[in-house]
């Protein structure tokens, strides 16, 4: 199927779907698909179109060369940018009609460069730090920073379009700081206004609060993992209950199958040892292709879930940088080339990221975006019937170089 026995299968049928799933639940707002870190792992480009598909009018990346490339993919979509440090290419982010964020005087100085240098107005989203207590301006310097974007304003140098901030704890929705934080937000919105900002866009639901809270809808949502149709609150509920389907499936080709005799330690440090005469296989991803080590098995027990041929077994042992072992069992009827589900969309009882997030103690965001680049995205879409033909190299090899 490919030269990497290997691939994570990103259905664009399932973020389309997931947008407009995002878009029901907040009816009064716009939706901003965040696509940063590669549509987290899920395949740039592919991945931005669907969610346009799905009824996003706006992308959110974090670097301005995300931005780039979606404006170099051709995406004609309102894009806003928000991190970046001095020196950063502002004036080609200007000329290519992205909306940029700023989070300090200095921002705003270099804003307002890239502006005249490229000639046009720049379109800017005022970030205000509520309580994050990460980027943004505090409340105590909003003000300055307001009078001096609504001078430039005044200029035509650019147009304060929005103002914006992100929850600390928007996935614990009861959590008290979230109505702190959106009553801090209000007063920014109200400040701006009355110091004459006209504003388009007043923004601060990611996936968690477009869920849970619709009193902070706003004008516009940014979610980010529930477009990949991963929950946000894992604790309050899976994706189904939040009308969503998990992307992407993550999948390999068995290696090496073989038996062994009990009592055969199984990878580095024999972390697991056979229990009995059995069959080891052999998965072809590690650590290197972002397989978390942490989700390793140990002494006595095994580690994250996969799916091999109906059947659910453990990580047994370390996972290594490009490789794990199954024990498969005594008899097993596996033989190599036999396909393994690490993670997909959870249906008939097949393991998630989710399950992967709890089996290395982290969540599944970091799951999926840290899949490593050696791993081939193949983007299907299950609306469309595939024919044999997408399902050869030619699919694969678009789908691996059109991130
Ligand atoms: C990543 C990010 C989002 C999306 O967050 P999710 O929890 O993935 O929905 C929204 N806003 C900002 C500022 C972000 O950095």
């Amino acid at each position: 199927m490919s030269n990497f026995p290997a691939r994570a299968v990103v259905d664009l049928a399932a973020i389309r779907g997931n947008v407009r799933a995002l878009a029901a639940h907040a009816p009064t707002a716009q939706v901003m698909a965040v696509v940063k870190a590669d549509a987290y792992g899920h395949g740039l480009v592919p991945a931005a179109r669907a969610a346009l598909e799905g009824g996003a009018t706006w992308l959110g990346t974090a670097q301005i060369g995300e931005a780039l490339a979606l404006r170099a993919a051709g995406f004609d979509a309102r894009v806003l940018t928000w991190l970046y440090a001095p020196g950063a290419p502002l004036e080609q982010a200007v000329a290519a009609d992205i909306d940029v964020s700023v989070a300090a005087p200095w921002a705003l100085e270099e804003v307002a460069d890239g502006a005249r240098r490229a000639g046009r107005t720049a379109r800017v989203h005022v970030k205000v730090d509520t309580g994050l207590g990460r980027n943004g301006v505090t409340p105590d310097r909003l003000e300055a920073l307001l009078d001096a974007a609504l001078r430039l304003q005044a200029e035509g140098v650019l147009d304060v379009v929005g103002i914006w901030s992100h929850f600390a704890f928007a996935d614990e929705p009861s959590h008290p700081t979230v109505l702190a934080q959106a009553e801090v937000f209000a007063g920014a919105v109200a400040l701006a206004e009355s110091l004459g900002a006209r504003l388009e866009v007043r923004h601060l639901a990611n996936s968690a609060a477009t869920l849970t809270n619709p009193a902070v809808h706003y004008d516009l949502v940014r979610p980010g993992i529930a477009v990949y149709g991963l929950s946000p609150v894992p604790q309050l509920g899976g994706p189904a209950d939040f009308g969503l389907v998990p992307a992407m499936t993550l999948e390999a080709e068995l290696a090496t199958v073989k038996t062994v005799g009990g009592g055969q330690g199984v990878s580095y440090a024999h972390a697991y040892v056979t229990p009995g005469a059995t069959t080891l296989g052999v998965v072809p991803l590690g650590y290197a292709d972002g397989i978390p080590r942490h989700a390793s098995g140990s002494a006595g027990q095994l580690g994250a879930p996969v799916q091999v041929g109906g059947r659910r077994l453990g990580v047994a042992g370390r996972v290594c940088m490009d490789q794990f072992v199954l024990d498969l069992g005594p008899g097993a009827r596996e033989v190599a080339g036999d396909r393994v589900e690490l993670f997909g969309t959870g249906a008939d009882g097949g393991p998630t990221a989710e399950d992967w997030a709890e089996a290395a103690g982290t969540i599944s965001y970091e799951i999926v975006t840290r899949l490593g680049s050696r791993v081939p995205r193949v983007h299907v879409d299950s609306e469309t019937p595939a024919t044999d033909d997408d399902v050869a190299t030619p699919t694969a090899a678009i789908g691996a170089v059109g991130r």
